[in-house]
């Protein structure tokens, strides 16, 4: 079957040189040039409406005007008038992808999922949460009933968490190796900072964890998302930044870790009958090659799964 993956030039606003690579998106969509299963499909913008199911007018004006600037770079990221043009076709590139995977069954968007954004404000270079305002747009439209994010980035979204109390339609199950909390990381996971929910829970991975660890906590998170309500579609969060490399990754999981990781998401939304859309959030390591190597090898777990 063919993967309908979402990509836009115009993901990528000039942001300077920040830690965050942001030409990894078209780098992704290089590599995918020619890939028999997958077809690359442009995504329309979020509309403003859109936005205002999750975010302030006010933090929706900074984003846009660049005012007051403290909030419109709270993200950390130069604001520049590209942004908001940018973060609202990363978020429709998202959105896009749900509702092909509830036709398809499957599909992707080379866009990161800002699982650390806030209703009135960006944290960890997330500026709109995607991921909850695909879940509103679709919820409000009928399209859904329940809705649950299984967020495998390393680090811990602290900012669905925070919009989740609000939405009982949906769930977030983060798997972490670093917590995070008002725009910080931290690598010791031994002590919690956050305070799980009924429907935003969490799983820690100690430091040094490998795939036995990984495995292991996918094997207890997966089922409390069933034992919450069986949903209508998954959005996965395939995050590069858990890879062995990274310079924020304290875990143990080198490529082919990673890759199994995507299959055992993939094969169990498949084998559950749940409708999956991914979205390749961080990735730091250095070589920004070796990041888009974890992404596109999230497409071959696909495609196996779903051949
Ligand atoms: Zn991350």
């Amino acid at each position: 079957m063919t993967i309908t993956t979402y990509y836009h030039p115009g993901y990528a606003a000039p942001i300077g040189d920040h830690v965050m690579p942001i030409t990894k998106f078209g780098m992704v969509a290089d590599g995918l040039a020619g890939n028999a299963a997958v077809r690359l499909a442009e995504p329309e913008p979020l509309t403003e409406a859109d936005l205002r199911r999750v975010h302030t007018s006010e933090y929706i004006e900074a984003v846009r005007t660049g005012e007051p600037r403290a909030l419109a770079e709270s993200q950390k990221m130069s604001w520049s008038p590209e942004l908001f043009p940018s973060v609202r076709l990363t978020g429709g590139g998202c959105l896009a992808a749900a509702r092909r995977a509830l036709e398809d069954g499957v599909s992707a968007a080379l866009v990161s999922g800002f699982h650390h954004a806030h209703a009135d404000h960006g944290e960890g270079f997330c500026t709109f949460n995607s991921l909850v305002v695909t879940a509103d747009v679709l919820h409000a439209a009928g399209a859904i009933r329940r809705i649950a994010v299984l967020d495998m980035d390393l680090h811990y979204g602290n900012g669905t968490a925070s919009l989740a109390p609000a939405r009982p339609y949906l769930f977030n199950l983060s798997i972490y190796g670093n917590d995070y909390d008002r725009n910080q990381a931290f690598r010791d996971v031994s002590t919690v900072r956050h305070v799980d929910g009924s429907n935003h829970r969490s799983i820690a991975l100690p430091n040094g964890s490998g795939r036995a660890e990984m495995l292991e906590a996918m094997e207890r998170g997966l089922p409390q998302i069933l034992a919450w309500g069986r949903p209508d579609l998954i959005l996965y969060q395939a995050g590069a930044d858990p890879y062995r490399e990274d310079p924020y990754s304290p875990l143990e999981l080198d490529h082919d870790d990673l890759r199994e990781r995507d299959r055992r998401a993939l094969a169990w939304a498949k084998e559950e009958g749940i409708p999956i859309a991914w979205v390749l959030a961080g990735g730091y390591t250095k070589d920004t090659s070796q990041v888009v190597r974890v992404h596109l090898s999230t497409f071959e777990a696909a495609r196996e799964v779903f051949a």
